[in-house]
């Protein structure tokens, strides 16, 4: 099946209720950098993450991939003296781009504590860019591009997709950006972009485990990072609005044997203005998918076998969030053969609903996986993060599991309703060479 945008919306749909065994405590320095520290006494070790309010829809035109470049480049600002100590005592760290973040996040032993605090201030104040690491650094992230999106046939759709949906100037291009404008960028860009967007007044720290106490962890800000001084942030606009018409792409290779056909809608709520209907949304997906649930059998009833169809929803990737139907088989010869089995599906779908016993299924399934993943710091610190990147408040993402068991098999329909009653924005297809195009 596809998974173009599966790990994206299955990091956003993990449930933590926070109240189970965490305490959370915040404070905000006067120049506007938000620490948020989530403290559970367990083995001492911390999770650090810096997370920067600025990714790709911020990439400057014809510089797309400047953000996720930066990112490569900042382990280099002291000369890896910060990596090679972090590996020297055992540290798990790494960074990652997003559509309206960058990350660096450190997994520690806490008595190391402060040495992180140095680091992370200078990586926000001050980047050198020497000519050698900036290029073999532009090999390695070529090389991520052709792994990612040159020789996968999903990444090349998506990247088609991207171009062809999106608004160039607000998140119209994957991450990770354009190959001929990666190989044109020079280190004044990262410069350009780091002074741009690292500022204190557009961080956020969060900091989870055994950590020690807040007077410690506020002496410790306000050291390293109280004199920063907090700079003007001007963010550029994203285009949320629904296209106007249906675009179809056709991606072909000779790598799938299967026809893959992905109906994508837009969703008309955004997951960060409508947190409530955005996790009802969620939880009618997650039960369309389940194998064994009522809805899913009576969906599949009529299918053929070797037809496989996936929901999913995907928020937070591109400028504004999207469900998508992907139907993957091997007798599917044309364009009316899979219209004809999405239009099936969904008038099954939204005439019956999905079932109440399947939703309650779910609910303590999240459940369940919030037990397991309760104890693991570093999923945490990344929900959390990538939650308050996005400007959900820590009241909100504290309350998020009861609000979750509080949602309504109706909510979860309605949603449902008023994401599919509309037409795709979107038809994307995946096909063997040699397809039978009508
Ligand atoms: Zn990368």
């Amino acid at each position: 099946m596809r998974k173009l945008f599966l790990s994206i919306a299955l990091l956003i749909s993990c449930v933590f209720n926070l109240e189970a065994g965490y305490n959370l405590s915040s404070f905000t320095l006067k120049n506007g950098l938000l620490v948020v520290c989530l403290h559970k006494k367990t083995t001492p070790i911390i999770s650090f993450s810096v997370w920067y309010k600025c990714g790709s829809a911020q990439d400057a035109i014809s510089k797309s991939g400047v953000a996720h470049y930066l990112e490569h480049m900042a382990f280099e600002c002291d000369k890896r003296e910060f990596s090679d100590f972090l590996e020297s005592v055992g540290a798990e760290s790494n960074a990652f781009t997003s559509l309206r973040s960058i990350c660096f996040y450190e997994i520690i032993p806490s008595e190391h504590l402060e040495k992180i605090f140095e680091y992370e201030a200078k990586r926000m104040t001050s980047i050198t860019i020497d000519d050698a690491p900036f290029l073999s650094e532009k090999g390695a992230i070529l090389e991520e591009w052709s792994m990612s999106i040159g020789s996968s046939p999903d990444g090349s759709a998506g990247e088609s997709l991207c171009a062809n949906v999106f608004n160039r100037t607000a998140g119209g291009i994957s991450v990770i950006g354009w190959k001929s404008e990666i190989e044109s960028l020079q280190p004044q860009d990262l410069l350009d972009f780091h002074k741009a967007w690292f500022a204190p007044n557009n961080a956020i720290i969060v900091i989870v485990g055994d950590i020690p106490d807040l007077k410690k962890i506020k002496n410790l800000a306000e050291k390293y990072f109280g004199n920063i001084p907090k700079k003007e942030i001007l963010r550029r606009e994203e285009d949320s609005s629904r296209p106007s018409c249906v675009k179809e792409i056709t991606y072909a290779s000779p790598k799938v044997s299967n026809t893959s056909i992905e109906y994508i809608y837009h969703v008309p709520f955004s997951h960060l203005k409508n947190l409530r209907k955005s996790l009802a949304l969620d939880l009618a997906i997650s039960v369309i998918n389940q194998p064994d649930s009522f809805t899913r059998k009576i969906l599949e009833h009529d299918l053929k076998k070797a037809t496989s169809v996936t929901f999913s929803y995907t928020k937070g990737y591109f400028p504004y969030d999207i469900a998508s139907i992907g139907i993957e088989s091997s007798s599917l010869n044309n364009r009316s053969d899979s219209e004809k089995i999405c239009t099936y599906l969904l008038k099954k779908l939204l005439l019956s609903g999905i079932a109440k016993n399947d939703l309650e299924t779910v609910k303590k399934q999240k459940q369940l996986a919030m037990a397991y993943k309760k104890d693991d710091i570093g999923s945490i610190a990344q929900h959390v993060g990538h939650l308050l990147s996005n400007e959900y408040s820590t009241e909100e993402i504290q309350s998020m599991d009861d609000v979750i068991q509080s949602i309504t098999v109706e909510e979860c329909n309605d949603a449902l309703r008023e994401v599919f009653s509309l037409d795709p924005v979107v038809i994307s297809k995946v096909v063997p060479k040699g397809y039978d195009r009508d």
